[in-house]
């Protein structure tokens, strides 16, 4: 999970960031003044984006952000600015700020900044390796369960989806109805070993060029499905 400072000495304000980010996926480390907010920064070096507010007890926000910068951090930071300080997002960007948020702020505005930033930091690269699957024309995404032939995407159920993540997880291995079974529909699932055979049928026709004759997801005979010959 990628770590996200929150400099913030409103402790509702900061509550409210610090919940939402959590929602969004992220791991909030809090601090509520800007020498804890560096003491963190220290202790934590992974922390990939920083959320500054300006006003704050101590050193204030624009400081805190120049002192990253001078450390010469690449981290992402974005500022919190109440609405009266116009002049602040000016001077937030000349001391090394990526952006600046206005308060008050709505989760989705809040999530969206942060993602975007994190984004254009190339922070998704490396995990982009780990949440694909690739196998001959197929990419599977795990993040957001989508399924690609040739690039184009192909329309799955969710079962369909777990069916393909089983598989593509497993290449070249026999696997019975009863492990299929277990592993999409969980291991209470109290249906017919049919079942299996059924999304495996729908399945072909939206994977295989000729449902028919299947070229990727084949019969073991008496026994279940494998993933290739
Ligand atoms: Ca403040």
């Amino acid at each position: 999970m990628k770590k996200i400072l929150v400099l913030e000495d409103e402790d509702n304000i900061r509550s409210f960031v610090v919940i939402n980010l959590r929602r969004s996926g992220y791991e909030p480390i809090e601090a509520e003044n800007g020498n804890m907010a560096l003491e963190r920064l220290r202790v934590n070096p992974d922390i990939c984006l920083a959320l500054l507010d300006v006003m704050l007890p101590d050193i204030d926000g624009f400081e805190v952000c120049r002192r990253i910068r001078a450390s010469g951090s690449k981290i992402g930071i974005i500022m919190l600015t109440a609405k009266s300080q116009e002049i602040d997002k000016v001077t937030g960007l000349m001391t090394g700020a990526d952006d600046y948020i206005t308060k008050p702020f709505s989760p989705a505005e809040l999530t969206a900044r942060v993602d975007a930033l994190i984004r254009r930091l190339g922070v998704d690269d490396q995990e982009k390796a780990s949440v694909e699957v690739r196998n001959g024309p197929f990419v599977l995404n795990t993040r957001n369960r989508t399924l690609e032939k040739n690039g184009n995407r192909l329309k799955l159920t969710q079962i369909e989806y777990m069916l393909m993540k089983l598989f593509l997880e497993n290449p070249g291995k026999a696997m019975s109805r009863e492990d299929i079974l277990e592993a999409v529909w969980g291991a209470d699932f109290n249906g017919e070993l049919k079942t299996v055979d059924v999304n495996i049928r729908r399945l072909r026709m939206k994977i295989e060029d000729d449902p028919t004759e299947p070229e990727f997801l084949t019969t073991v005979w008496g026994y279940g499905y494998k993933w290739g010959f």
